[in-house]
């Protein structure tokens, strides 16, 4: 169980060999800790150099630097000490051991960042943008994970509120105190009103997007034996990484490497060629293995060899995956064919008639495969917001939008204004959701139950 009293410690850099380890210390007993294993005063404010003492047996453990912050003025806005270590495991734990004795808690995950927020140093879009932080497998994402921490959405949101609670305010003074304040005017409810929904029907369109960039996708290489998946596999990541021979059936298992397509984070997954009859006990696992794997896909690469033609046995092939689902189909070798292609825009979708030419073995049209499957994942929804949305917030969202379209056409009809309140009400509560200003602690634990333990 969590106790905001509790001073609370973990180690807050991987558990391996490196140049440094740090040990993070929160909470009201930081300090005094502090005193009692570093050979010298902790001064705040400033970098302390010097030993941490095992105070039970008075040896030496590691010369370090202490980082102390005061609270208010620390990332949990409690009282917070940064020790510095060398980076040894064994060390690093024995300070931490040390820690524990002198009075800390284990921090459980995400604790820091939780009391970061209850302590209002940041909201509960900047608290996942950590996390999304942490986990960015793209400079993209990375880059709009940032936008949330340093706030973006958090004023889009507050914004938007602000506009509704102080038309909530006006209807409210003119139903308390009708002799001293005039009704609102319902053109002024409507184009509040109209201005939320515009603005939150414009974020909720862009939602597939945010999806898309903070969680990537999956991209699977289908085709028959020898048509060149494991070269095509190689050439995307620009690495030899899966075994590339002329005899059918050499990648019998399914590889996976994540690659970066144009700031989608992918996971690019070469299947063990799909063949059925005479073939092994192995290949067969192999062959079940690719069909999985397709089914999860995203987006389907459907490969046939460019010096042999279209066969029948790629049709059969491609007609594995499910037709709902995303298709490209490629044209390989073309060093051998000479095929030539200029980039197009895919409005039309790839056809086995109008395939992507590639050449893996001169990287041709390499680059253009990669645009068009960014195209084909996001196509028009590529959008220049400054922030992303999770889930969560867009479940919030929706619940706001459906609460301001009742408002709205209650107010389009004149309906009395106490009853378009309670829906103006019960929208601001679902966009408090997003800033953490309402919500759960079931919700809590969830959100800060996906984080590691030291941040
Ligand atoms: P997979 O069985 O579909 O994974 O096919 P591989 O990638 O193992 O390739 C099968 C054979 O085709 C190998 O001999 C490759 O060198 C050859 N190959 C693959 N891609 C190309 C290409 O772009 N050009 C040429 N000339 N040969 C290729």
């Amino acid at each position: 169980m969590e106790n905001m009293f509790d001073t609370i410690c973990a180690i807050a850099t991987p558990l391996s060999a490196g140049s440094i380890g740090v040990i993070r210390i929160s909470g009201e007993k930081s300090f005094k800790i502090i005193e009692k294993i570093f050979d010298r005063t902790v001064k705040p404010g400033i970098i302390n150099h010097g030993w941490i003492i095992d105070n039970k047996t008075g040896q030496k453990l590691d010369e370090v630097i202490v980082l102390p912050f005061k609270n208010p003025k620390s990332f949990t806005g409690e009282d917070v000490v940064e020790i510095q270590t060398h980076g040894s495991p064994v060390i690093i734990r024995e300070i931490l051991n040390l820690v524990l004795e002198n009075g800390a808690k284990l921090a459980s995950r995400g604790e820091f960042t939780k009391r970061a927020f209850l302590n209002h140093k940041i909201d509960l879009s900047q608290a996942e943008a950590v996390l999304d932080l942490i986990n960015a497998k793209t400079s993209k994402s990375a880059a709009l994970a940032a936008n949330n921490l340093s706030g973006t959405l958090k004023t889009e949101i507050n914004n938007m509120r602000e506009k509704l609670i102080e038309i909530l305010a006006k209807i409210t003074a003119s139903l308390d105190f009708p002799e001293d304040v005039k009704e609102v005017e319902y053109t002024e409810i409507l184009s509040v009103l109209g201005g939320a929904e515009e603005k939150i029907g414009k974020i909720l369109q862009n939602a597939r997007c945010h999806n898309v960039l903070r969680e990537g996708i999956q991209i699977a290489i289908a085709g028959c034996p020898n048509v060149g998946k494991s070269s095509l596999f190689n050439a995307l990541l620009n690495i030899k990484r899966a075994i590339v021979t002329d005899i059918a059936g050499t990648t019998r298992d399914t590889i996976s490497e994540n690659i970066d397509i144009e700031g989608i984070s992918a996971t690019l997954i070469d299947t063990a060629g799909i063949r059925e009859g005479d073939i092994d006990k192995v290949e067969k696992i192999g062959v079940e293995n690719s069909k999985s794997v397709i089914d999860n896909s995203d987006i389907i690469l459907c490969l046939f060899d460019g010096s042999k033609g279209l066969q029948n046995t790629d049709t059969e092939v491609f007609e594995l995956s499910e037709t709902r689902k995303k298709r490209l189909y490629i044209e390989t070798k073309q060093d051998i064919t000479g095929k030539t292609q200029e980039y197009i825009q895919s409005n039309t979708g790839y056809t086995p008639e109008n395939p992507i030419i590639i050449s893996s073995k001169t990287m041709y049209g390499i680059e253009n495969l990669k645009k068009a499957v960014f195209n084909e994942i996001l196509g028009s929804n590529i959008e220049n917001s400054s922030f992303l949305t999770n889930q969560r917030h867009q479940e919030a969202l929706r619940k706001a939008l459906s609460h301001i379209k009742i408002a709205k056409s209650a107010a389009e009809i004149e309906e009395l204004q106490d009853l378009i309140s309670i829906d103006i009400k019960s929208a601001l509560l679902a966009l408090g959701e997003i800033s953490g200003e309402v919500v759960n602690d079931e919700v809590l634990d969830r959100i800060f139950d996906s984080f590691c333990i030291g941040k």
